[in-house]
Formats: C-alpha cells, structure tokens, sequence
C-alpha cells in the first residue's frame, strides 16, 4: 500500500497536538487520530454537568512551554491563561490557616504566623530550588543524550550538563543531588518548623507519585512549583480560560490551519510493522491507514505492549519497558456547588482563599498516614485533598451564581485489596466530603452533582494505564536520559519509523508539551 500520510500521530493529547502542529507546519501530510470523542487526552473541556465547562483530568496550568505559545500562536486562537493570586491556602484543625504565593509579602506575613524563622527561610528555600530549576529546565527541551551509544552530540550534551552542575559548586551540587535523587520530608523539616508550611509544599511534592514525602524520589517534583510560570511570571500557576481543553482545542486549530487532519472517535487496534519498520496503523473497525512514520501518543504499555504484534520488539528493550512502573493512587471528583465553601478558618462568602489550591492535609505526619493506607491496598481513612475552584477566577465554566470544583484526591490504590473500584469509589468519595465537610460545613448540602473517576475509570476514559496520570512513575530511573527506557531517549524506539511524542517519553508527564515539540523536531531533523 502506498503511504497515505507522511505522519500518523497515534493519540490527540495535548502532545500530539504539539508534534502534529509541528509536523505538517513543515509541510507534512499529517493525520491525528483519537479514540475518544474529543481531542486533548487529559487536558481537556467537558459539559459533564449541565451549563459546567469541567475540566474533567488536568485542571491547573504552569508548565505548558512558553515558547510553543508564541511559536504556534496560541493567545490568537483562544488559549487564555488567568493568575491565581494567592496560590494556596491550608486551613487547619484548629481553625487557623496559612495563605501562600505568588505575593512574597503577603507569604511572609502568612508563614509569620506559624514561625517568623519559617518566614525569613523561605525566600532562601526558593531561591535554593530556583537555582536547580535554572540548570534543569533548559533540558525540558532538549531531545535528552543517547547513554548506551553516544555520538557526539550526546557527549557534547552531557558535558554542558556536567558543567551547569559543576558551576554550582560542591554545596549548590549536594543541594540539587539531593533534591533530584533524595526524599523531600527531611529537605522540608531542615528548612522549616511549622507544620501547615511543610505539610502544603509537601503535597505538591507527592502529587500524582504513589508515595509519601518521607520516601526517596519526592523531593524531585518540589521544584516543579519554581519551574513553570505564567504570563512570564515564574512559578505562578493559572487556570485556563474556559477549561484545560481550550489549549487543545486551540492547538487542534492551528494543526488543521497548518493543513493537518483530525478523526476522533479513530481508535487504533494495531501498528503494523515490516521488516522493523512501522509502516502505519489498523483501527480497531479494521481500516488500514498507511504512513510514512508514526508517532504514538500513548503511554508505553499501550504502544508496546497492546499496539505491537509480540516479537517485534528487541527483548532487552521490551523487557526494560515491562519495569515500568504504571502504580497511581490518584482520584479525582469534579463538584458543581450552588455556593463556594465557607471554611471555619476564614469564614464568608467568595474570598481571595477560594482563588488557590486549598490543601487540606495540615501536617506531614497526616500525608504519612495517608499513604500507609494505600500501601496496604486500602483507600486512606483521612486522604490528602487538593481542591480548587476554577469558577472563583473564571465565571465562564460555571452557571451564574455557581461554582465548579476540582479535587485531586490521594490516596487511592488502583490495586484494592478487597472490593473494587466500581462499588468503592462513592463511598470513598462520601469520606472525601465528610472531611472536607469538617472544614467548611457548608459544603456536603452545597453539592448539586459529582463526578468521580477512580484510578481504573482514569484508565478506561484516558487510556492511561495503571491510572498513572504521568505515564508511567516519574522516578529517577525514569527521568531525562533513561526515560523511557536508558539508549532510547530520544522519541525513536527499536522499531524504524515508530516514535514516541507524549508523557511515555522525556520529560515525562504534566501539561508541558516538550515531548510533543521535541519529538517533532527529532523527526524533522532525522529527514
Ligand atoms: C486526574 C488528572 C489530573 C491532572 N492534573 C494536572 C494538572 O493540573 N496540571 C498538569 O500539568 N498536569 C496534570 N495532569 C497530568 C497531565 O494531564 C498529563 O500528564 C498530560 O495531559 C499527558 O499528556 P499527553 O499528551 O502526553 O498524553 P494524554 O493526554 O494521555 O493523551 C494521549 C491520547 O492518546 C489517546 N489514545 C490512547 N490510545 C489510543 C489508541 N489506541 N488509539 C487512538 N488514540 C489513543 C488517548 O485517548 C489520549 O487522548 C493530570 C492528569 C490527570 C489524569
């Protein structure tokens, strides 16, 4: 069969967009396909509650790449970014509470609160993570160097790489070794004493990871909160006008500007391969599709291990790829309210706490707690919630007078020792309400209706295996260079012609795009 297409990108999530964008910007023939009925994987827009625009997975942004804004022009086809200001607010049991960021003023009078030496480290504990942010965020988009064959771009690569460390010297180099490699609790308990303060930058350590801040690997994501920004404002994180899916929706415009085509509801069942090269797709109505290359959105166990024939893969790779870790203890409701909720902490009506993320886990030791339910295979009995209310700073996606809100909950085992998600998860959800019902008692009777998606829902709606929201664990033996599997970084895999553009592939998982654009330039490069 003659190539149809140039480029068969194998998924519509945010990623794709961004390769396919590219792609036939260049000129390609390119075809998207997606097995949803909508495009934007988990970045997206849905009316799941009547006259609600619900961002039903992703719901903040701040790492979305700048520079693909610009590039692609995306401020001009819809993609609005609105600042939360404050970023988060933690109420605490004893109905005090602590308000945070991007204010540095109003931080410092909050944390004083708790601990003024607390107050005064904390724009040093920033500037800390800065300083590894600064090293690390130019290789977000940077197609990472080949370890097991490298050529002398890879060794060019490592070297500048080595030297960016080396020029933080031996305390700046441990600093960020520890906080690439090591455990972000006793990062928290050197700098800080005050529990509220540990407890809210300890939940973004943990987020999306099965795993507590006392365990090696969290401390990683601490500075993702430094890395992102908005509207050129470092370390703010937005909501996105309209929902998450405008920024697909707006890059699904510009790829079809650029001459691309769209076919949702195009579920791919294989991608056929000859003689070790990918030369298209089946879809699951047994339509055959050829293409020159094809680029698979999908994380790594769908593309390898359900898209493949088996044999086709090279065993050392396929088994390095089978370690993967796709464990996640992630749960999400989404709330359509009749009124915001009225915490104890800060009593009244709509106020600058509903404009942030409002944590409710007050200490370190509670997260602990919550986590060693899940290990055992048990849904917590006091989770970590991370709710926000996107209708606070953008009345679009709400009735007027309502509101909507998101709560990402942990933790949440897709592997139940006993029982199973689809009888579990309204009972959990119910104690998610109950607690949150502790804080601001307002809410339970506030509710209008609820949608709740469990780790296995995540993996029937998403695609996302294991319910991992990143693509399978963002672990150190997983990151950069040995994601997703060490002499496979670079959106190529052993099969010719087959590439990876989405989360499976560096730097991982997060609306960020990187994988999408580097891939594409991968691509562009090779012909
Ligand atoms: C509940 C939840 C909350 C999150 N919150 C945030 C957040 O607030 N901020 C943030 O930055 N990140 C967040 N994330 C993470 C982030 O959303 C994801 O890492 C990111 O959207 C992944 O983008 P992607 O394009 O790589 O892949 P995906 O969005 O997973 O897209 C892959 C696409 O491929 C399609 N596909 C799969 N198999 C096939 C097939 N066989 N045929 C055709 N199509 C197929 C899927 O349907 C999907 O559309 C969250 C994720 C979840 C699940």
């Amino acid at each position: 069969m003659a190539a149809l297409y140039d480029a068969i990108i194998l998924g519509a999530g945010h990623n794709g967009l961004v390769t396919a964008c590219y792609l036939a910007r260049a000129g390609w023939k390119v075809l998207v396909l997606e097995r949803r009925y909508l495009v934007g994987g988990a970045c997206v827009t849905e009316e799941t509650f009547p006259g609600y625009k619900v961002s039903t997975a992703a719901y903040v942004n701040s790492l979305f790449r700048p520079e693909i804004i610009r590039d692609l022009k995306l401020k001009e086809n819809g993609f609005e970014l609105l600042e939360r200001s404050p970023s988060s607010f933690t109420p605490t049991p004893d109905g005090r509470s602590l308000l945070m960021g991007p204010d540095a003023e109003l931080t410092h009078r909050e944390i004083s609160k708790f601990s003024k030496k607390d107050a005064d480290a904390y724009p040093k504990y920033e500037k800390m993570l800065l300083d590894v942010a600064r090293v690390l965020e130019p290789t977000l988009v940077q197609r990472p160097p080949n370890l097991l064959n490298p050529g002398l771009r890879d060794l060019w690569s490592m070297y500048n790489l080595g030297r960016s460390f080396q020029k933080m010297g031996a305390d700046g180099l441990t600093q960020s070794l520890e906080v690439l490699t090591g455990a972000a609790r006793p990062i928290l308990e050197r700098w800080f004493e005050s529990e509220p303060l540990k407890a809210t930058l300890g939940t973004d350590a943990v987020i999306g990871a099965f795993a507590a801040p006392s365990m090696p690997g969290t401390a990683y994501v601490l500075f993702h909160h430094v890395m992102g920004e908005t509207n050129g404002k470092r370390g703010v994180w937005a909501y996105v006008k309209g929902g998450m899916g405008s920024l697909t929706q707006a890059l699904a415009k510009v790829a079809v500007s650029f001459g691309a085509t769209i076919r949702t509801e195009a579920e791919v069942a294989k991608i056929t391969v000859k003689a070790g090269a990918a030369t298209g797709v089946v879809l699951s109505t047994g339509e055959e599709i050829a293409g020159r290359i094809v680029c698979s959105n999908a994380d790594g166990h769908v593309t390898f291990k359900k898209l493949l024939e088996p044999g086709t893969l090279p065993p050392d790779f396929e088994n390095a790829m089978s370690r993967m870790s796709y464990e996640s203890a992630t749960l999400k409701i989404n709330v359509a309210l009749s009124e915001v909720p009225n915490f104890t902490a800060l009593p009244g009506g709509v106020g600058a706490h509903h404009r942030g993320t409002i944590h409710i886990s007050p200490d370190l030791d509670y997260i602990e707690r919550s986590y060693d339910d899940a290990k055992y295979g048990k849904t917590s009995s006091r989770p970590m919630l991370e709710c926000c209310l996107p209708s606070v700073v953008d009345p679009s996606v709400a009735p007027p007078g309502q509101h909507l809100m998101s709560m990402f909950i942990q933790y949440a085992p897709y592997k139940l020792r006993e029982g199973n998600w689809d009888t579990e998860k309204e009972i959990f959800a119910d104690r998610c309400f109950d607690l949150l019902n502790e804080y601001a008692p307002n809410f339970k009777k506030s509710v209008i209706a609820r949608q709740v998606l469990s780790p296995v829902d995540l993996e029937r709606i998403f695609g996302l295996t294991g319910g991992n929201i990143f693509h399978g664990a963002m672990n150190l033996d997983r990151l950069f260079m040995l994601r997703p599997v060490v002499g496979h970084s670079g959106y190529r895999t052993p099969i010719r012609n087959l590439f990876l553009c989405g989360s499976a592939a560096h730097p991982g998982g997060g609306v960020i795009g990187a994988a999408g654009w580097n891939c594409a330039r991968e691509i562009l490069n090779r012909w």
